[in-house]
């Protein structure tokens, strides 16, 4: 166990892009658990497009983090000290300590892990909150039936990639659209896009592209960035078309709102566009569990991980995440990972 709890803390809440001068990196006492708690030491932390929402003073749909505090994340430990019944020192745990080392918890919320099931680390993807996100999202509004399109945008992506290949085993076509040649290239070769649009290349051709790579029409379309790409998409949603709204990437750095979508069109089309917050439907994951974690066993849904080492790279790699410089689920390894060779 290291001497100290390495904390990264939210010192500024940034205008526009964030910058390394919004975030501090201090060193703290590790807790002590009280009657009641155990300590765990971070091994994995998420790191994904909600959290530029919670450095933000605006409201949001979940508290946002003060000022001086840990930044939250999705974390993956191992419990190294435990006053709590239910939990022993050498468990794996998924759970919510943020930007730090090491964590007290009471267990609230907590889900042990079994290391022999599947890597740690795809808790906090494929098998966690961005899989169960784009199942929900696809199954729950998208309703896809065998022959229509599907399209995904940030497509090479936690979420995305797993929409497309969910859209595949439902006999869908599946097109995605990503940045740069080398994520469409995997969306299509590895995991079995029938296509995928290069909007970075496309630029102002991308309405034609799209129509190239989806010639009968969208049918579902899974919204993860808006802006210039979803202002190509939306003249093409058919008749009846879904629209599981699940982010707007593109649009977490703005400071000014963007002109609209063409409602006009959503209209004529009668198109259901929804919202939705994956953690409003944590107790409803049945499916997901049926479905998801057999199909990631058996290969036939596939994911990658972009992998940072040392807490003290978050800042950095959480600045490009908002860009699109990771290439896959983004996680950060904070410490050892006894599972992995
Ligand atoms: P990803 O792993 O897909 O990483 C983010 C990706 O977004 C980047 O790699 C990049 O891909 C794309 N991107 C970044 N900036 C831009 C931009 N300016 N224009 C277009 N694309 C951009 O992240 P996730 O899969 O974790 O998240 C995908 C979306 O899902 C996000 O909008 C996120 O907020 C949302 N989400 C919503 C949830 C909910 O409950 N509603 C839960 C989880 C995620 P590329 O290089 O291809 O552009």
């Amino acid at each position: 166990m290291s001497a100290s709890n390495r904390r990264v803390l939210l010192k500024s809440r940034p205008q526009g892009e964030p910058t390394p001068a919004n975030f501090d990196l201090v060193e703290a006492p590790i807790p002590e658990p009280k009657e009641g708690e155990y300590l765990s030491r971070t091994i994995w932390l998420s790191l994904d497009p909600y959290m530029r929402g919670r450095m933000s003073e605006a409201r949001g749909y979940a508290s946002n983090v003060e000022l001086g505090d840990p930044m939250v994340g999705g974390t993956v430990g191992q419990v190294v000290k435990s006053r709590n019944p239910g939990f022993k020192e050498g468990d794996f745990v998924v759970e919510q300590s943020g930007w730090q080392s090491y964590a007290v918890s009471t267990g609230a919320g907590v889900t042990k892990l079994d290391p022999n099931a599947a890597p740690l680390s795809a808790a906090l993807s494929v098998l966690g909150m961005p899989g169960m996100t784009a199942w929900w999202g696809l199954m729950q509004i998208g309703k896809p039936k065998a022959g229509e399109t599907v399209v995904v945008s940030a497509a090479s992506g936690a979420v995305g990639s797993v929409v497309g290949q969910l859209a595949r085993l439902h006999g869908c076509r599946a097109v995605g659209i990503a940045g740069g040649k080398a994520k469409c290239d995997y969306v299509v070769k590895e995991l079995g896009f029938d296509a995928c649009v290069d909007y970075r290349a496309a630029g102002k051709d991308l309405f034609r592209e799209l129509r190239a790579a989806a010639p009968k029409g969208i049918d579902v379309y899974f919204e993860n960035v808006g802006g210039a790409v979803q202002a190509a998409v939306l003249p093409q949603l058919n008749d009846f078309a879904r629209v599981p709204l699940c982010g707007l990437v593109s649009q977490y750095n703005e400071m000014q709102m963007s002109p609209g979508p063409d409602w006009r069109l959503l209209l004529v089309r009668r198109v259901t566009v929804q919202g939705f917050i994956v953690s409003d439907h944590f107790g409803e994951m049945e499916g997901f569990r049926k479905e998801v974690p057999p199909a990631v066993k058996a290969g036939r849904i596939k994911y990658r991980e972009d992998i940072v080492q040392g807490l003290e790279n978050a800042p950095e790699a959480f600045i490009g995440l908002l860009k699109g410089r990771n290439f896959g689920k983004l996680l950060v390894q904070v410490s050892d990972d006894p599972t992995r060779k």
